[in-house]
């Protein structure tokens, strides 16, 4: 299968070293000049706890020349993804599909606008990585990818994407309930991302101070009921037990969100919690917890705070 990755940032070079160790034929494409000719020029530096090594594989700046691919691996971050999915409208073969296993609430229906529903493929990963500087990506946590089409019943197509990136050592398995899976991760980082960003603290950190838990039981209580509200059925039995064991089992790593605030990128709140937010707002559900959460990290984006 010819596969392009679109958004080769942290998690779109670790997909993409590992499909290109497993003999794919995969392509990076990324918008960040310093990042692709690190890449072209001395290969993909990957850090594992094991150690680093080197991964030769093509990268290029934009999506121009490239030749039809079967698959996108899309991976930009929430605000850039109409503009990478217009991108993989261009660059897929009939037929081909789109996979976005990005965070947050609405991002393969704005591909989906795009390239078609049937053609996506979404969900999400346990997978972790952190870009360390051009051409060079720390792969942190590992676990299971967790994949289904966006429109109508996995299909053959699905369950070749599950094996390729099985057999990539990425393991990945295809879900009924795509609905299902993207929620329960949004209600994961619902609880996690705001809160550690704000506070400067990493995810074990949330779990030791009763203000934080409170605080994070109260935003995920509340992304339940809007949860609930929309018809949504969770992927796990108690949210809040279950919010509070990623943060521990994650315990040592900032979140992206932290990490966005912490570099002065802007994060991915508007499809986090302000997601909770208006969704709230269509189903009739009181946020007040996450529209502060979201309104405290959008005017930290804007740098209002002095550090
Ligand atoms: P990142 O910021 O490291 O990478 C995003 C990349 O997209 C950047 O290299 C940027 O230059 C590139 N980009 C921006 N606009 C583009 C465009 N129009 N065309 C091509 N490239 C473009 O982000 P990340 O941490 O890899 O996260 C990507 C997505 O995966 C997010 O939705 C994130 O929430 C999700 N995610 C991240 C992790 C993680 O551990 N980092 C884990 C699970 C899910």
């Amino acid at each position: 299968m010819k596969i392009a990755v679109i958004g080769a940032g942290a998690m779109g070079s670790l997909f993409g070293a590992y499909l290109a160790k497993a003999g794919e034929a995969v392509t990076l494409v990324d918008i960040w000049q310093e990042h692709v000719a690190a890449i072209r020029d001395q290969g993909l530096q990957l850090s594992e706890a094991a150690g680093d090594e080197v991964v030769r594989l093509d990268a290029t700046l934009g999506t121009g020349g490239l030749e039809p691919v079967d698959l996108v691996i899309l991976f930009v971050k929430s605000a850039a993804t109409q503009a990478a999915a217009t991108d993989a409208a261009a660059l897929l073969r009939p037929g081909g599909r789109v996979l976005t296993l990005q965070n947050g609430l609405g991002n393969a229906e704005v591909i989906a606008e795009i390239v078609g529903a049937e053609r996506v493929l979404a969900g999400t990963t346990a997978q972790g990585a952190t870009l360390l500087g051009p051409g060079r990506v720390r792969h942190g946590g590992r676990g299971d990818t967790h994949i289904g089409r966006l429109s109508g019943e996995a299909d053959a197509f699905c369950h070749e994407v599950a094996t390729l990136l099985t057999n990539a050592d990425l393991p990945s398995v295809v879900e009924p309930d795509v609905r299902s899976l993207v929620w329960g991760k949004l209600i994961i980082n619902t609880g996690i991302n705001a809160l550690t960003a704000l506070l400067r603290l990493r995810n074990g950190q949330l779990a030791d101070l009763t203000e934080t838990r409170q605080l994070l039981t109260l935003a995920v209580e509340e992304a339940v009921l809007v949860a609930r509200a929309a018809g949504v059925h969770l992927p796990y039995e108690n949210p809040v037990e279950k919010v509070l064991a990623v943060a521990i089992a994650t315990g040592q790593n900032q979140s992206s969100m932290l990490q966005d605030v912490l570099r002065g990128s802007l994060t991915e709140i508007a499809v986090i919690n302000g997601a909770i937010v208006q969704e709230g707002e269509r189903l009739g559900v009181a946020t007040p917890v996450n529209r502060t959460l979201t309104l405290l990290v959008q005017a930290l984006e804007k740098n209002l705070l002095p550090s």
